[in-house]
């Protein structure tokens, strides 16, 4: 019977995944809320639901452990943009890197979440950013950038310009080259512990690098993104045993 379920499910997987291939109007086979939200996506992947070392957490005002330092060589390049039914994602050309710890992490996409994710002391922001990284052995590192009300946003401006109407089609953006580097504060100062995507599959062992210094976003900037996609924060998962340096 187990079997047949996760069969079952393997089907609609790959359904879905088919339908936003060639941008059909299907609803995504995850959402925010209801029948296939948060507290449903155990059923997508157990890890979701038994995982012990989760994203995002509520992080703490202060930290005793000293911050480890963190150095982007982020560089101007094309990129893509995607409406992937739960977000807004941007895809780089290679050659952006970020060094954590003495390994070297590639820049693949960024993307947005509203509100934030991750917490300050029980308090999200209006908007985060998410640099997602990989390493030649696979490993991933996010680097997470709060979002505040305030002054507009010239490379948001640039990527909300060059939005597909279709959901799951990816748009080549003709004549704009973008530096991600644009897209952090002056201060790198961070919070870094292990975690794990904030979506399904909801995989661990992610190293999570939350920078305190926040950018701003204008109101009608967020307003457009909600208008889009829709409040996409996956509810705050227990710290556990981790540390936060
Ligand atoms: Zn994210």
């Amino acid at each position: 019977m187990k079997r047949f379920t996760s069969a079952a499910l393997a089907v609609v997987f790959l359904l879905c995944a088919g339908a936003l291939s060639y941008g059909g109007e299907h609803a995504a086979h995850w959402s925010y809320e209801g029948k296939e939200g948060p507290e449903h996506w155990g059923e997508f992947s157990e890890v979701c639901k038994t995982g012990k070392g989760q994203s995002p957490i509520d992080l703490p005002k202060e930290v005793k452990t000293p911050t480890k330092s963190i150095g982007f060589n982020y560089k101007p390049g094309p990129i893509k943009t995607l409406n992937n039914g739960h977000t807004i994602q941007v895809s780089v050309a290679p050659g952006s890197t970020v060094t954590i710890d003495g390994k070297r992490y590639e820049l693949l996409q960024f993307h947005f979440h509203s509100p934030s994710e991750h917490e300050v002391g029980g308090i999200p922001y209006d908007m985060e950013l998410h640099l997602v990284h990989k390493n030649d052995k696979g490993e991933l590192a996010v680097v997470g950038v709060f979002m505040k009300e305030g002054k507009e946003n010239p490379v948001v401006k640039a990527i909300w310009y060059n939005l597909s109407d279709k959901v799951g089609v990816e748009k080549p953006v003709e004549g704009l080259k973008l530096n991600p580097a644009d897209l952090l504060p002056a201060d790198y100062t961070l919070y870094r512990y292990s975690g794990s995507l904030t979506t399904p599959p909801c995989s661990e062992k992610v190293s999570w690098n939350v920078l305190k210094a926040n950018i701003e976003v204008s109101k009608e900037q967020k307003e457009k993104f909600l208008s889009v996609i829709g409040k996409n924060a996956r509810p705050i998962q227990p710290v556990n045993e981790r540390t936060i340096e």
